[in-house]
């Protein structure tokens, strides 16, 4: 953007801001009347136009002046919710990561051996291929898992 175009910008910026500022006195100045009218009026209001004009005009407005504050609405919120961020990813972090490994351990735990789906971590059979997912003991009939050499309840030799 050169320097022409930065000024037509902001001059087109400065215009949006005002323009939505004059929209939303006026739109709110038509809404108040309005309101003031439907409270006080006895029978049909003459000035619901009020509320009907008011109400787009209002919106507008508003839709106009954020974007002419766009700028200055990112910078403001870059500046004041960034940090925020920041410390929030800060405390979250080994929440996440030590979610992230259980995860890996429970997957880890329960990948069917003839298939390689994954399973919940307390499934006793891939819901995939129906391999069984645990060692049963011969000795005591305890679960074990599906790598275990010795039974975990017993010792015996799997
Ligand atoms: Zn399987
Ligand atoms: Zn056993």
């Amino acid at each position: 953007m050169n320097e022409q175009e930065e000024k037509r910008y902001k001059r087109f910026k400065l215009g949006m801001k005002i323009a939505g500022l004059i929209l939303i006195a006026g739109g709110l100045a038509l809404l108040i009347a309005g309101f003031v009218d439907l409270a006080t009026a006895e029978g049909m209001p003459r000035r619901f136009w009020c509320l009907i004009a008011g109400f787009p005009c209002f919106a507008f407005g508003i839709m106009l002046t954020m974007a002419g504050f766009r700028r200055e609405i990112a910078r403001f919120a870059a500046r004041e919710h960034a940090p925020v961020v920041n410390e929030l990813s800060k405390e979250i972090r080994p929440g996440i990561q030590s979610i992230a490994s259980a995860a890996a351990e429970g997957l880890k735990a329960s990948v069917c051996p003839a298939c390689g789906a994954a399973n919940g971590e307390n499934a006793r059979f891939c819901d995939q291929c129906g391999a069984a997912l645990v060692k049963i003991c011969p000795a005591c009939k305890a679960e074990n898992g599906q790598d275990a050499k010795f039974c975990n309840n017993c010792g015996a030799k799997l």
